[in-house]
């Protein structure tokens, strides 16, 4: 992280301004906010994971700056706890921690076992194997669901892009791991499914099915489009919202 930057004058310019909150049980009384300077018209306030940065104008004076920063400081601290509580539920295989798996919170399970094997039950997420860490344990996880997605995605799109009478458009299904998407459309037919999606309930994984196979008929996000979408998933507002709230829980 810079935290200072030179100007075209060869002065240092110090780029943070310390925030200061007044919550004592939590890790969340001082971030230093980061000021990032650009030719832009106004001032924005960006927050992430224990991370404050203001954007700003070239000339922006640091008081401007700190003015602006107070009178938003408790919309700057509820989100501050909203990331932290999204870090805390982000997916990381270790012993002990949660896995969001079917829209049910699981413990995670090492056991020692002499093969490879996952075993779901309504509480436990148990991952048995020969010396098991946590990276041999990730991969296992990441297996698992790639078989799981093989089993269920090519299938399900195929079939629902026969009842959309579109299957000749439909060339190819690929199945891949992308860092901020669950699916994608190509003009050319190609449709790809991050795998990490079988984490999630049927609906939700039918949801997304359906939006990639829609955008065969409409490669945009119009109101035609997401009528078609309705027509074969009635409540896909309420799955977007799902995947909207949940999906930090979901990337690995
Ligand atoms: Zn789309």
């Amino acid at each position: 992280m810079k935290l200072c930057n030179f100007f075209g004058n060869g002065k240092l310019a110090v780029k943070v301004i310390p925030l200061n909150f007044g919550d004592r049980s939590s890790n969340l009384r001082h971030i230093d906010c980061e000021i990032k300077r650009s030719s832009r018209k106004s001032l924005a306030i960006h927050i992430g994971h224990r991370r404050v940065e203001v954007r700003s104008p070239l000339w922006t004076s640091r008081r401007e700056i700190r003015t602006f920063l107070e009178s938003n400081k408790e919309w700057i601290e509820q989100k501050l706890r909203e990331e932290a509580q999204r870090y805390r539920e982000s997916l990381r295989i270790v012993h002990g921690r949660k896995i969001f798996y079917r829209a049910r919170e699981r413990r995670i399970v090492f056991q020692e076992f002499p093969r490879q094997r996952i075993v779901v039950t309504r509480d436990e997420f148990i991952i048995q194997g020969p010396a098991l860490t946590p990276t041999r344990a990730r991969e296992q996880v990441e297996v698992f669901l790639q078989e799981k997605a093989r089993r269920y995605l090519p299938d399900r799109a195929r079939a629902l892009s026969r009842y959309l009478r579109v299957s000749r458009r439909l060339k190819e299904v690929k199945l891949r791991k992308t860092k901020t998407k669950w699916g994608h459309c190509t003009s050319t037919g190609i449709v790809q499914f991050n795998w990490l999606i079988m984490l999630a309930p049927n609906s939700i994984i039918d949801y997304m099915i359906a939006h990639e196979i829609c955008h065969l008929v409409h490669m945009d996000h119009s109101a035609d489009f997401w009528a078609l979408v309705e027509s074969v998933c009635p409540d896909y507002e309420y799955y977007r919202e799902w995947l909207q709230a949940h999906e930090h829980r979901l990337w690995l």
